[in-house]
């Protein structure tokens, strides 16, 4: 966002990579895992053993298969929870492929017989990120409303997680008049919270709804944008006696899989001819690319993209790790100069 002040950080816009274990099924098969945390910082893909054209990649921190939901949230997380609460807005996306760990990384997982999320150590970025502004707002005495807002992109068309009806009904998006490039959605669900447990309650209620839709319809969720928001309004007295109202909102993104979107932005071939192009996905990179390359136009609307002719008709498993690599690199390039740049914060 335009104007906001750096992080605590001193730094706008950070990138982090976090590698999954493998699973059974890819130890079972003796895969060969293609990626290697080199230290916390760098990532090596290769995509046979030995390879001696191996890339190496940077990143503020790179989180090898044995990390922890804490060291997670400590190191990607706990500054925003801090920034919001001096009333700015922030947010953290998961991108990658699906079943890379995204929903995990997140929400996390819950670990059976335990009673809470506040204890659960598989509890991911959001219930850690809930919990600690909870903790912060308690220690600080300060006077406070929370809400929380839970929706899900899929289609291109916006449902509310959080809504009573079961069915489900489409929002409605609105460009906000009174104050440019924001928007409102109509009708979208803001729940009032007032503790830990009734956040906790909200998350799984939502995400209950996101997976009865999951299995209606085969590859929802991997094709689907959730976004968690919570919105924190503060009061505040100041020297000369006046009341100051301080709002802080913390946007916690799990994105769709982006399997079907290669490098530079173009779409494989095989998903546009199945119809599964993710137009927001493709937008918000392109979005990053134009802020990066400070594009006289930004194409937040996707009905301004068109698909370049460029098509990707590599398919064998060599070309495929290649691509992959080139993808996590073209992310990286790009959020790195945002980052370099002052005055962009997303
Ligand atoms: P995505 O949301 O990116 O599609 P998930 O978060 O659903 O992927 O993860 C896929 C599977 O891998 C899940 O069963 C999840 O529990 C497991 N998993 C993901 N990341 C980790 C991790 N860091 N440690 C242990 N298990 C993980
Ligand atoms: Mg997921």
């Amino acid at each position: 966002r335009k104007n906001a002040r750096k992080g605590c950080s001193g730094q706008n816009i950070k990138v982090f990579v976090r590698c999954r274990p493998m699973n059974s099924f890819e130890k079972n098969s003796k895969s060969f895992g293609v990626i290697e945390c080199q230290n916390n910082r760098e990532l090596v893909v290769r995509d046979k053993p030995l390879d001696k054209f191996a890339k190496t990649f940077t990143f503020d921190r790179v989180f090898g298969p044995d990390s922890k939901q804490i060291d997670v949230y400590k190191s990607v997380a706990k500054n925003c929870v801090d920034e919001v609460l001096s009333g700015f807005n922030c947010t953290i996306f998961a991108y990658g492929q699906t079943g890379t760990g995204k929903t995990f990384t997140m929400e996390g997982d819950r670990t059976p017989d335990t009673t809470s999320w506040d204890e659960d150590p598989m509890a991911g970025i959001i219930p850690r990120c809930v919990n600690h502004l909870f903790d912060e707002l308690r220690i600080q005495k300060l006077e406070f409303t929370m809400r929380v807002s839970f929706l899900e992109l899929y289609n291109e068309e916006l449902f509310d997680l959080l809504s009573a009806h079961d069915d489900m009904s489409k929002l409605r998006l609105y460009e906000d008049s009174s104050r440019k490039g924001s928007c409102i959605i109509q009708g979208l669900e803001e729940v009032l919270v007032r503790s830990k447990s009734d956040v906790y309650s909200v998350l799984e209620k939502g995400s209950t709804k996101r997976q009865t839709a999951a299995t209606l319809m085969n590859a929802h969720s991997s094709r689907s944008h959730t976004v968690f928001t919570v919105t924190i309004h503060i009061k505040e007295n100041t020297v000369d006696g006046d009341e100051l109202l301080k709002t802080g909102k913390l946007h916690l993104v799990d994105l769709a899989g982006s399997e079907n979107i290669g490098r530079s932005g173009a779409v494989d071939k095989r998903a546009r001819e199945a119809g599964n192009i993710n137009m927001s996905l493709l937008t918000l990179g392109r979005v990053i690319t134009s802020l990066v390359e400070k594009a006289p136009h930004v194409p937040y609307r996707a009905k301004n993209i068109q698909n370049k002719p460029e098509v990707n008709q590599k398919l064998n498993k060599k070309e495929l790790i290649g691509e992959y690599s080139e993808e996590i690199e073209r992310l990286r390039r790009d959020l790195m100069a945002m980052r370099e740049k002052n005055g962009v914060y997303l």
